[in-house]
């Protein structure tokens, strides 16, 4: 499969995805069902994850979104700059962030404390995938859908360099073509 100029692999179908998104919203039930939880999705990345995930979340709950991009330099300061905000009405809500993949951790690292300045009754995460072994923050997910390896992955939300996110399915980077 080729997106742009590299060459992916099927990773994690279309199906596993599906059906571990069903298990998250389950698990997701035994906590937020009567809270009415504000689940914050981070763009662009994470739409369609967000999409599917809160179909599978059979209790009442609201939707925001913001847009964070983060300035991955020479130093990995963290720096990030909020594109897009979240509305006021955050204090006492239960908040549940919606992110398609935390790998250095440095997004989510920066984008917390912003939060909880807004005062929120309780924080939490929902990723779909981690890269445990390219962590240089420590992030408390309670939710996470797949560990991977420390691989550069696109499809389901994902993109490189803007493309690929429209595919059903996640696809791992080729690193075997040079
Ligand atoms: P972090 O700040 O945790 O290093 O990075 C988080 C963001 O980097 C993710 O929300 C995502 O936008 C991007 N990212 C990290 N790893 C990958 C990857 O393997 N593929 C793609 N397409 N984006 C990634
Ligand atoms: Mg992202």
């Amino acid at each position: 499969m080729k997106v742009l100029d590299k060459s992916f692999n099927l990773f994690i179908t279309s199906a596993s995805i599906q059906e571990r998104i069903a298990e998250l919203g389950q698990q997701l039930a035994l906590e937020y069902t009567d809270k009415n939880p504000l689940m914050v999705v981070m763009l662009n990345g994470a739409f369609m994850f967000a999409a599917d995930l809160v179909r599978a979340c059979d209790f009442p709950c609201e939707i925001a979104f913001v847009k964070a991009q983060s300035y991955k330099g020479m130093e990995s300061t963290g720096n990030v700059e909020l594109q897009l905000g979240l509305p006021a009405s955050v204090s006492g809500r239960h908040v549940l962030i919606v992110e398609d993949i935390i790998d250095s951790g440095e997004t989510l690292h920066a984008f917390l404390p912003y939060l909880q300045s807004l005062r929120p009754a309780s924080v939490d995460i929902c990723a779909l995938l981690r890269k445990p072994t390219a962590a240089k923050r420590e992030i408390a997910a309670s939710y996470i859908g797949f560990d991977i390896p420390t691989l550069f992955v696109v499809g389901y939300g994902l993109d490189y360099d803007g493309h690929g996110r429209n595919l059903a399915d996640i696809y791992q980077l080729d690193d075997s073509v040079f």
